[in-house]
């Protein structure tokens, strides 16, 4: 962590109206004082940073709707993974929810993925009788 205040790299950063400050500029004892594990404390700015750059991997594929009082569809779910929409919510909820087309495409990647792997081994002959010449 970087103290915005002098610019050090330090362990421990104190945050007062929302400035952040090593022990130096803050005036306070690493072993004293706040509660820290030494590693992360609550209000780090490290913790704070990492969560907002990894925000997305935090989007649930529902929304509660407080005004409707029903749970809905998370558009920001459906536009990161589009893809993977199909198994969270129905072809009827998507439709309803506006997204038309993304059942067709779900079901084309469906189909062009199971393709993928029915070429992955191909079986010549008839088993029954590949069995039988073994067991004879
Ligand atoms: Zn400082």
């Amino acid at each position: 962590m970087k103290c915005s205040t002098c610019g050090s790299e330090v362990t421990h950063i104190k945050v007062r109206r929302g400035i952040e400050s090593c022990p130096q500029c803050a005036g306070f004892k690493i072993t004293g004082g706040t509660k820290t594990d030494n590693i992360l404390t609550r209000n780090s700015f490290r913790v704070r940073t990492e969560s907002i750059k990894h925000e997305e991997d935090f989007i649930q594929p529902h929304s509660y709707s407080k005004g409707e009082s029903k749970v809905k569809i998370n558009d920001d779910f459906v536009k990161k993974y589009p893809m993977q929409a199909g198994e969270y919510y129905s072809d009827q909820e998507l439709t309803k929810a506006g997204y038309n087309k993304l059942p067709d495409k779900i079901k084309q990647k469906k189909q062009k993925d199971n393709q993928a792997k029915i070429k992955d081994v191909e079986f010549h002959g008839d088993a029954k009788k590949a069995i039988e010449r073994i067991t004879k």
